[in-house]
């Protein structure tokens, strides 16, 4: 059985229902090893032919529908749920939930909760459909449970890298965050500041997160502290349609040159090491795309890639104790 359901019967069924005769696929970097045994089976069940989008896809921030407008009837994006932007070609979201088992990590977490009452949940795109059943487990082990609400491009309990409203405000002991990789419990960690247990139900890992977030927030000082330095900056705006924010980098830049700095904007669909190598005149750069660039990637970078918060704390605007990470609040965006 695969790891995720793909649901194509249900995309082949709408494929037929409307005739369409061109369809788009889009997968994240972990699915595209399905993409041919999928647009195989759909060309062999509709009249459609299948285009795979070949490029990197890290959210629904990134659907094709730019590039494939006017080439394709619709897109099948999977592993991800939508955000509210507005698509050039109709999308059918397939979220690819996880067929993994969960009960195992659950009987693990139980251990590290044993002092806590209350608890709030949190999880990825992946596991969205267990959230009942995770409820169900902890309250069945005598904890009361809390799942923040839909909200701002997220569905209930469900965080996104660049969005935990659904976590913040809740009134909970511990926040248990079901999913892989350590930025999603980092983030709670930081919007919260309460204690998170990580989860992970295909390496049955579960542990607390505060020590990785600190380690993290060390590293985040280091290169605020290297930034300080830095007089002349680029901005990098992506030109993915959820992480576009051209107006945040023309405020960006505004502000660094009423400082008396130079800073020039750099348009990019993928920001990378490679790309700005030709820039390395520029002594720093502050990314407005994908809030996880700057410290997911922070390593592969030789000069200091800082989010729009992390610029306030180098221009003293903001202080150290108040840092945050970045999100992109889709109702709230920064768009002209
Ligand atoms: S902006 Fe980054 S964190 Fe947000 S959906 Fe896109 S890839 Fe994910």
């Amino acid at each position: 059985m695969s790891l995720y359901n793909m649901n194509v019967d249900k995309v082949i069924n709408h494929i037929n229902k409307k005739d369409y005769k061109t369809i788009g696929l889009q997968f994240p970097e972990g699915l595209k090893t399905q993409a041919t045994s999928i647009a195989k089976k759909i060309e062999e069940e509709t009249d459609a032919t299948v285009i795979i989008s070949g490029d990197p896809c890290f959210g629904a921030c990134d659907v094709c529908d730019k590039k494939m407008e006017g080439m394709v009837d619709m897109i099948v994006h999977y592993a991800h749920t939508p955000l509210p932007l507005r698509y050039k070609v109709p999308v059918m979201f397939i979220e690819a939930y996880s067929n993994v088992k969960i009960k195992k990590v659950l009987d693990k977490t139980l251990e590290l909760l044993e002092d806590s009452s209350k608890i709030a949940l949190a999880t990825t795109t992946q596991h969205l459909h267990l959230i009942n059943e995770i409820s169900d487990y902890l309250e069945d082990n005598g904890k009361e449970v809390v799942v923040g609400s839909s909200s701002r491009g997220t569905t209930k309990g469900q965080v996104l890298g660049c969005n935990f409203s659904s976590i913040k405000n809740l009134d909970a002991e511990v926040y248990l965050f079901i999913g892989t990789g350590n930025f999603h419990p980092v983030g709670i960690h930081l919007f919260t500041k309460a204690p998170v247990i990580a989860a992970d139900p295909y390496t049955g890992e579960v542990r607390e997160i505060s020590d990785y977030a600190d380690r993290i927030l060390r590293i985040r000082f280091a290169r605020i502290t290297k930034a300080k330095a830095v007089n002349k900056w680029g901005i990098l705006v992506s030109t993915k349609e959820g992480q576009y924010r051209m107006a945040l980098a023309k405020e960006i830049k505004k502000s660094l040159e009423d400082e008396g700095m130079e800073a020039y904007i750099i348009l990019v669909d993928m920001i990378s090491p490679e790309i700005l190598l030709p820039y390395m005149d520029l002594g720093g750069f502050v990314v407005t795309a994908c809030p996880r660039i700057a410290i997911d990637d922070s390593a592969m970078y030789k000069k200091p890639v800082i989010t729009p918060q992390e610029l306030e704390i180098v221009t003293d605007k903001r202080k150290w104790e108040d840092y945050q990470l970045d999100e992109i609040l889709f109702d709230e965006r920064y768009k002209e």
